[in-house]
């Protein structure tokens, strides 16, 4: 029988990290959820706020819950859930919250440097045999995990939930060389069992399976088209006239503009040069700048595609 995961931590309180949480705690886990310290010129803080007072400590992370809150698509079954989750910052209550956790679940930015920084913090906290995976979208796990120990190693693997966490069926499980296998069954017990998902195994190459051909589509846009065209047409040609689901664009908004562009760039960088993603996913000019500027969308940024340009 795989062993049973009841108290999870989840790093990072983003449009994933906070929506993976909700959706924990829809499902009778126990949950805790941090992120970093809030930064005053990033974060628009509320006026005369100081670092000093919890509430601010803990703002990012309860901004995540109400954002699931909030949402036309609530990540909650019943606003009363958000209650079973409990929330703190990564300086303050990261390692307290991991000793007491079977799983964490790493849902920082989309950036090698950020997301080690994490499992060092992590790694000096857990007790031995404590699972921990990254919801990343494509970055490799072998990379992720360079000079952890190697009871780290073993018990880490990609868990990679779709957005909305709670509606989107589909979890990938990507393990690499030396994950342990009671780790896998652990993962995707919890996945079917607990969550009501639907498994696939991924392999560990750039993007898995589902961003590697699924986003493909998506960056041909943004490349070939944006500039001769505007956002609405283009939702217009390719969402439901075509036959898809959803317009671009404004899925681009959901996902949230700095996540996007940091899958692109990452699948650009990785890919060989003969693959056709290689060219396709090129990060263009303009989202770079949107994303400077703040432009970001989903729950932390104001506008994306849509209100932002
Ligand atoms: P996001 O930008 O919405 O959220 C990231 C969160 O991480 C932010 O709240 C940020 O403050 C926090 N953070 C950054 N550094 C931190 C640190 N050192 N300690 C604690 N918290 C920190 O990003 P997101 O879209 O939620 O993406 C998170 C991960 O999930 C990424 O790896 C991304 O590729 C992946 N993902 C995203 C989507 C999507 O649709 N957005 C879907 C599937 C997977």
């Amino acid at each position: 029988m795989a062993r049973r995961i009841q108290t999870v931590t989840v790093v990072g309180a983003g449009t994933m990290g906070s929506g993976i949480a909700a959706h924990l705690a829809n499902s009778g886990l126990n949950v805790y959820l941090v992120d970093r310290l809030p930064e005053p010129a990033m974060d628009k803080l509320p006026h005369g706020a100081s670092l000093d007072d919890s509430h601010v400590r803990n703002y990012l992370a309860r901004r995540g819950v109400n954002a699931q809150l909030n949402a036309r698509n609530s990540g909650f079954y019943v606003p009363q859930l958000a209650d079973r989750v409990i929330i703190g910052n990564t300086p303050d209550q990261l390692g307290e919250f991991v000793r007491a956790s079977d799983l964490v679940i790493e849902a920082v930015y989309e950036d090698i440097g950020v997301k080690r920084e994490v499992y060092s913090g992590i790694e000096a906290a857990m007790e031995p045999g404590t699972i921990v995976v990254s919801n990343t979208s494509g970055l490799p796990i072998a990379e992720l995990v360079e000079g952890r120990s190697a009871g780290f190693v073993e018990h880490f693997a990609g868990m990679h939930f779709f957005n909305p966490a709670r509606y989107m069926m589909l979890v990938e499980l990507i393990s690499h060389e030396v994950t342990s296998p009671e780790v896998m069954s652990a993962l995707e017990a919890l996945a079917r069992e607990r969550l009501g998902k639907e498994v696939v195994y991924a392999n560990d190459v750039p993007g898995f399976a589902a961003n590697r051909i699924g986003a493909y589509p998506m960056a041909i846009l943004f490349n070939e088209y944006l500039l001769e065209q505007s956002v609405e047409f283009l939702d217009l040609i390719f969402g439901k006239h075509s036959g898809a689901n959803e317009k671009p664009f404004v899925t681009a908004d959901i996902v949230g503009l700095r996540t996007l562009r940091d899958v692109m760039a990452n699948l650009s960088r990785r890919l060989p040069e003969t693959d056709a993603g290689h060219g396709a996913y090129k990060v263009p000019p303009y989202l770079d700048e949107m994303v400077a500027r703040g432009l970001v969308a989903g729950p932390q940024g104001k506008s994306g595609f849509y209100l932002g340009r």
